[in-house]
């Protein structure tokens, strides 16, 4: 193949609508603005050649093309803005194109793009491990290891309990995502999509029950009895290396486990020589109101897992612990050719550094209160909606069949499908399918997530 038949031919190049200056980042117009149904023709037009190019097992949410996007909005190829209340999956936390990202990887991919850091180590990566030795729970000593993704860092972590304790069984939740390679499928709950034909899976996972309040209706402390037992029964200390949760369930729907259950587990695994891992993938810098939701619930985890948010969209996860955990690997165990990639790690100093500097806790705290008002509101008048919770820019709401209390996948991805259409990209999550989960940039500004919010109501009034 030549480079010329790999080039976009001209009759299929997408012309942004928005030139110059005003192309992506905070400076665009924060509205929501449709031009054309949706999707548009130029969007149809590369969806159909995405299905043409694309494996089908690449899925996508919203049949649009991005052309652009900042703030609190994606630009669409056909010049359609649409609100954004999912940040590319908790991705872009401090917003998209965020302007101090911008000029760190323009800065670093002009001075070098890559050494490997396993061949000819450079600062920015051990500065990104720095801050993350600062930022995250606990005042004991700790180090950190680079990664390209979350499922990846999963993967090391896992490896690194391996290694200190010597042991080998690793238990995983109910409701739990950890990504999507062997090891972290096996780790994953949910067959469909994410399991099913792809096994078989890695060994030596194990699965426990989690604390899940509108459920199982227990409080934490019960819930976590149940948990331990079956770790316990089915496991035994002496054989577990690891014990891994979300301190807030991602994919598995927002689900905030009974206060006391978390620190039970983490007291638990302390007592009995298991390294306790919180995958904050999802859940870390400042979505909840907090830098970690470990701090939510006042544990500090031997191993933390991070990435989406770490770097305002560039790819880069890290693990991050105890310094006697994570140096239990000999030299040349851990890595990767691309692990700590320099541009990744230019983008990361400069989100830690909005993270921790322009207020995003605090950010995420006012989304949090706007989004636990208007969907209780909602709640309170729908009984369709059965629960709504979460922690600050991280809420989600539960859909449920009034009469029986069964979740209702098909109202859910009604609701969302009609959002979608009016230029709201909502999200969709949860073992059942019915979660609803909102997930802003937390750049967005109050008038347009309200109306992201409004077209929500509307959506579901209509359904
Ligand atoms: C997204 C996610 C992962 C996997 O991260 P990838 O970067 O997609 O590999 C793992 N754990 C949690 C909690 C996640 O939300």
């Amino acid at each position: 193949m030549t480079a010329t038949d790999t080039a976009v031919p001209a009759e299929n190049r997408v012309d942004t609508p928005l030139a110059g200056p005003t192309l992506g980042g905070p400076t665009l117009p924060q509205e929501r603005r449709l031009v054309t149904s949706i999707p548009g023709p130029r969007s149809q037009e590369l969806v159909d050649r995405k299905a043409a190019a694309v494996a089908a097992g690449v899925g996508h949410t919203a049949p649009v093309h991005a052309v652009a996007a900042g703030g609190g909005v994606i630009v669409d190829a056909d010049g359609n803005s649409l609100i954004d209340l999912g940040s590319g999956i908790a991705v872009t936390t401090i917003g998209n194109a965020h302007p101090k990202v911008v000029a760190a990887v323009q800065e670093q991919v002009a001075q070098f793009t890559h050494t490997c850091f396993m061949i000819a180590p450079y600062e920015s990566y051990v500065a990104v491990a720095e801050a993350l030795n600062r930022i995250t729970p606990g005042d004991h000593a700790k180090k950190s290891a680079l990664f390209n993704s979350g499922a990846e860092a999963v993967e090391n972590a896992v490896k690194i309990a391996r290694k200190f304790t010597g042991k080998q069984a690793v238990v995983a939740f109910d409701h739990g995502y950890h990504g999507r390679t062997n090891l972290t499928m096996a780790l994953t709950a949910k067959s469909m999509p994410y399991k099913s034909g792809f096994g078989p899976f890695a060994s030596e996972i194990y699965r426990a029950p989690l604390s899940y309040p509108f459920r199982d209706r227990l409080d934490g402390v019960m819930a976590a009895k149940k948990a331990i037992s079956v770790i316990e029964k089915q496991v035994g200390a002496d054989n577990l290396a690891a014990v891994i949760i979300e301190p807030i369930q991602g994919e598995g729907g927002f689900i905030v486990p009974a206060d006391g259950f978390l620190p039970a587990i983490a007291e638990w695994c302390r007592a009995n020589g298991v390294v306790f891992i919180a995958d904050e993938i999802q859940t870390g810098f400042a979505r909840t109101g907090e830098m970690f939701a470990s701090e939510v619930f006042g544990v500090v985890p031997d191993l933390i897992t991070t990435a989406k948010g770490i770097a305002g969209g560039l790819p880069l996860a890290a693990v991050t612990g105890r310094a006697e955990i994570m140096d239990a690997a000999h030299a040349g165990g851990l890595g990767g050719t691309y692990g700590g990639n320099p541009i990744a790690c230019a983008a990361a100093l400069a989100a830690i550094d909005v993270f921790e500097n322009d207020g995003m806790i605090e950010r995420a705290r006012e989304i949090g209160v706007i989004l636990t008002e208007r969907l209780g509101a909602l709640q309170a008048a729908d009984p369709r909606i059965g629960d709504v919770r979460g922690h600050g820019a991280m809420i989600a709401a539960e859909f449920v069949d009034p009469a029986t209390g069964e979740p209702d996948a098909s109202l859910t991805a009604a609701v969302a499908k009609a959002c979608i259409a009016q230029g709201v990209i909502v999200l969709t999550c949860g073992t059942y399918g019915n979660v609803i989960r909102f997930l802003p940039p937390l750049s967005i500004p109050d008038d347009l997530l309200h109306e992201g919010l409004d077209v929500v109501a509307a959506a579901l009034a209509a359904a």
